[in-house]
C-alpha cells in the first residue's frame, strides 16, 4: 500500500491513540496523523522520548498532542479504564486506536524457551492489547467513525524457526483482530491488522543485528498504510490483514 495518498487534512479534527508512540514505527504513526490533523494522544513506556514527539509536533505547528505514560507491562485494568475516563471527558470520543507496542523477547529454540520471558511477552503483546482495547470500546462507539489498527507481523502469519514468543503473540494478535472485527460488523467501529514489514528501527536491528538498516524502509516510508485505515477511505474495511510493504 505504499502508493496511497493520503489527503493533508485526512485526519482533521480525530483523536487517535498511538501505543509505542516514543520511538520507531509509533512514533512516526504519531507525527504523521498529528501533521494529518489529528490530536494525537502519545503513550508509551519512557516518558523522555514521548516528550521528544510531543516536541516535534508542537514545533511542526501541528495540533496539541497528549502523553500518557504507561508500561504495559504492569498496567492493570483499572489503569485502562481511567485513562479512557480521561480521555472521554477531555475529549469526548476516540476516533482511532493503533495498538503498536511491543516486545520482541527473546529468539531462539523452543526447547529454550523462558516461561517469565514469555509471559512477559504475552503480557505486553497480548493482554495488555485486550484491556486497553475493553476499555476503550465505550469512547471508540462514541466517534461517527472509528478505526482499530493492531500491529502483526509476518510470523504472526506463517510461523518460523526460532521466532518463538513474539510469533505466538502476533498470532495471537491477527486472532484477536479478527474476532473484534467479526463483533464490530455493521458498527461504526472497524478493526484491520498491519504488518509493517522490514523497517529501520530498534526492534528491527535487535532482531537482525548483522543486517544494513540502510537497505530497509524506514518508519515515514510505510505510512501510507496507516494513514490509509486511519482515515475515512477505508471506513468500509473491516478485518482484514493488510501489509505495509
Ligand atoms: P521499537 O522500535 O522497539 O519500538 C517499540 C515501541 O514500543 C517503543 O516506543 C517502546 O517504548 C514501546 N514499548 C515496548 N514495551 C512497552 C511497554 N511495556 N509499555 C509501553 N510501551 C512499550 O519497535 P518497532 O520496530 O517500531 O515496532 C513497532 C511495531 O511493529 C511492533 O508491534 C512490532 O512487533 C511491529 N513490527 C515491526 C517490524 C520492523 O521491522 N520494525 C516488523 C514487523 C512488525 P520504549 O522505547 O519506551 O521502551
Amino acid at each position: 500500500m505504499l502508493e496511497y495518498q493520503a489527503a493533508k487534512d485526512l485526519l482533521k479534527g480525530k483523536t487517535i491513540l498511538v501505543t509505542g508512540a516514543g520511538a520507531g514505527i509509533g512514533r512516526a504513526a504519531a507525527i504523521e496523523f498529528a501533521k494529518h490533523g489529528a490530536t494525537v494522544i502519545l503513550l508509551g513506556k519512557t516518558v523522555k522520548k514521548l516528550e521528544a514527539v510531543y516536541d516535534v509536533i508542537e514545533l511542526a505547528g501541528y495540533p496539541t498532542p497528549a502523553i500518557v505514560p504507561l508500561d504495559l507491562k504492569g498496567a492493570t485494568e483499572q489503569n485502562y479504564r481511567d485513562m479512557a475516563d480521561t480521555i472521554s471527558e477531555q475529549f469526548g470520543h476516540l476516533d482511532g486506536l493503533l495498538h503498536n507496542a511491543s516486545l520482541l523477547g527473546a529468539l531462539g529454540p523452543f526447547e529454550h524457551i523462558d516461561i517469565p520471558s514469555l509471559e512477559d511477552v504475552l503480557k505486553v503483546n497480548v493482554t495488555a492489547q485486550v484491556m486497553l482495547t475493553k476499555a476503550l470500546l465505550p469512547v471508540l462507539r462514541q466517534a461517527p467513525n472509528a478505526s482499530i489498527i493492531f500491529t502483526s507481523s509476518s510470523v504472526g502469519r506463517q510461523g518460523r524457526a526460532y521466532w518463538g514468543p513474539y510469533a505466538f503473540s502476533k498470532f495471537a494478535t491477527e486472532g484477536m483482530m479478527q474476532v473484534l472485527a467479526h463483533e464490530c460488523d455493521g458498527t461504526s467501529v472497524r478493526v484491520n491488522s498491519i504488518n509493517p514489514g522490514a523497517t529501520r528501527t530498534e526492534m528491527r536491528a535487535k532482531a537482525y543485528p548483522a543486517e544494513n538498516p540502510f537497505d530497509l524502509k524506514t518508519p515515514e516510508e510505510i505510512m501510507p498504510t496507516y494513514l490509509y485505515l486511519m482515515g475515512q477511505d477505508s471506513s468500509e474495511i473491516n478485518g482484514q490483514q493488510f501489509n505495509a510493504q
